[in-house]
This record gives C-alpha cells, structure tokens and sequence, in this order.
C-alpha cells in the first residue's frame, strides 16, 4: 500500500483532530502517502482531497471538531454513492481508507470494504455507544464538560434549594448521563438502558426532602425524553417544581482531555498498522486499556451495553 485516505464522518468528537494527527504521522513514519477527505463521505463523492503532510496536521492536536469537517450524507447510503466515492479513491491512488466516526461512518466503512475497497473504523462519538471498544474518542472531554457544568448548576441548585433536570446527550445510550451522574453526585439519573420509573422517582425526591435535602440533582439522557418532558410529568405527577438545562451542543466542543488525546493517537496509528497489513473491514477498540481490532460486522450484531453496576452505585451512594 502506497497511499491511504482518512475522513471523519458523523457527528465531531473531541478528540478527531488527534486520531487524524495520529494517522498522517504514524502512515507517513511508513513512507506511505496520506490524502485528507474533506466533509466526511459527501467531500468523498464530491472528490474533496488533499495530500496531508506532517506539517498539515501541526498544531491540531488540541483542537476541538475536526479540521477535515465533518457531514451527513445520505446519498452515500446508495449504490451509486459508493460508486462514485470509488471511483474517487481510485482517481486520487488511494488504496485504504481510515472512517473516523460513529456507527453510521462505520456503516459506510462496511459497504465500501463490501465492495472490494479496505476501510478501517476508529471510534470517534461522544455517545461511547460503539459495540466491541469500551471507549470512543470524545466521550471523556464530553463527560468532563458536562461534569463542570452539574457543579455549576449544583451552586444555584443548593443556593436556591431547588431541583434541577440536566438534559444531556448520548443518542440512544446512557454511557454520557450515567458517568455523569455518578461523577456528579446526582440524586437520579434517567437513561434508556433502564426503564423509567416516575413514581419512583417522585418518591425519592419526596423521601430526600423529608430528610432534609433541599435541592436535588436529576440527570436524564436525551435518549430517553427531554428535560421539559421529564419536568412537565414531575409536575404533573407530584406538583413538583423543577428548573431544566439542557446543556446542547457545548457537550461536543472543546480543547480534547489528555485521555482522549491518548487513545485518539493510540487507535489511529492502530489503523494504519492495520492497513498496512492489507486488512480492511476492521473496527479499532480499546479493551481493558490494550487496543484491539475485530471485524467490522461485529459492532452490528452486538449490541453496546451500558455499565449498569455503576447505576446501581450512583443509587446507593446519592441517598
Ligand atoms: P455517526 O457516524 O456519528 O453515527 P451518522 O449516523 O449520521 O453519524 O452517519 C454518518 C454518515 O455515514 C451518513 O451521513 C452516511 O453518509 C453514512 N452512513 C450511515 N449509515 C449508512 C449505511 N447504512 N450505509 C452506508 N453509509 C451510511
């Protein structure tokens, strides 16, 4: 292999910048050429590429977002987008791909190698929701930058003696809520891996301010409803008042943790050493701190799952 590409695709994640960094560097410390794909797989159709050298990626390793940006493109989901995006690897010598992104990229990643095109997946999402690695680039900043933002709401939340809703990201899995909550001390914490309760929940808080709390925490997952829903049911149900901040997209932004930027370098060179070995269809993980790569296919059939002891903890320990 002479050339290999690499894209970041789907939602940013803090954290991108490093993997991309980590790619052109570790391809180019193996005298393999590296072209940048610019907006994900749409600039790929669209023949969006440009060499990269070491000194295009200077500097980015502590950059928020991804300098190669980043797009949806639905049209990539039909056959004739693949075509096309082949037909552009082949025009620019391209012979590997590296997909930094989520499932969706990664779903792309597959049709391609499908196709008779390598492609290798790095975990990049702040959901932390892909099958196979227990962790995914931007999901430690993301956990950091809503855990500042919890002990800034607990401030006016203790101050004002009042209950708070913090509505926080995570698409369908409550990775980002849950160490949220425990992180952050909150009373409850709502996420999709476990059925909602309100009655329960009214309980608690009832039961916490007989004790004497007088302001409470309530973490919930945007998978699971919104923090107006959650605040409307909980008057509802119980007159109970709450204040609702949904903390949006500031969770996807910001200057990369140095774990994230450790694992993004560790998981992108992976994916060259694996290109390297002509081996595409393959997803790069992180499992019991080694990296490890396993078939693409994989993260499709298994499902992710949530560490549900640490729910289990946060209940016990936010009494
Ligand atoms: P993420 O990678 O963060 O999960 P998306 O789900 O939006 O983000 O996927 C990013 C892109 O990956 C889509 O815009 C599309 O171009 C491509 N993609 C998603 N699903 C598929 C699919 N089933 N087949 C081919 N490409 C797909």
């Amino acid at each position: 292999m002479k050339k290999i590409g690499v894209l970041t695709s789907g939602g940013d994640a803090p954290g991108m910048n490093a993997a991309v960094r980590a790619v052109v560097r570790k391809a180019l410390y193996h005298g393999i050429e590296v072209a940048g794909i610019y907006h994900g797989y749409q600039g790929l159709i669209e023949g969006n590429i440009k060499d990269l050298n070491a000194g295009d990626v200077g500097d980015i390793i502590q950059r928020g977002g991804t300098i190669l940006y980043s797009a949806r493109c639905p049209e990539f989901k039909t056959e004739q987008g693949q075509k096309k995006a082949i037909e552009q690897l082949k025009k620019h010598g391209i012979e590997g791909l590296v997909v930094i992104g989520g499932d969706g990229s990664y779903r792309g990643a597959l049709a391609l190698t499908e196709k008779g095109f390598p492609c290798v997946g790095v975990p990049g999402t702040i959901d932390n929701d892909i099958p196979g690695t227990d962790y995914t680039i931007g999901f430690d900043t993301a956990l950091n930058t809503v855990i500042e933002s919890i002990d800034k709401i607990r401030d006016t939340a203790t101050s004002h003696e009042r209950t708070f809703i913090i509505e926080v990201m995570g698409r369908d899995a409550g990775d980002l809520a849950l160490w949220a909550g425990l992180a952050g001390g909150a009373e409850t914490i709502v996420i999709p891996e476990v059925p909602v309760d309100i009655d329960g929940l009214v309980k608690r808080l009832k039961q916490g301010h007989e004790r004497g709390k007088k302001h409470s925490i309530i973490i919930v997952a945007e998978g699971v409803m919104s923090g107006g829903e959650l605040a409307k049911m909980l008057k509802d149900r119980a007159e109970i008042e709450t204040r609702v901040s949904v903390l949006g997209h500031i969770q996807r932004g910001g200057s990369p943790t140095a774990r994230d930027r450790v694992f993004a370098s560790r998981l992108g060179a992976k994916a060259v050493e694996t290109l390297l070995e002509n081996r595409g269809g393959v997803a790069i993980g992180i499992h019991n701190r080694e990296v490890v790569d396993y078939e693409l296919k994989e993260t499709f059939n298994k499902e992710h799952k949530a560490e549900l002891s640490m729910y289990t903890l946060s209940k016990e320990l936010s009494i």
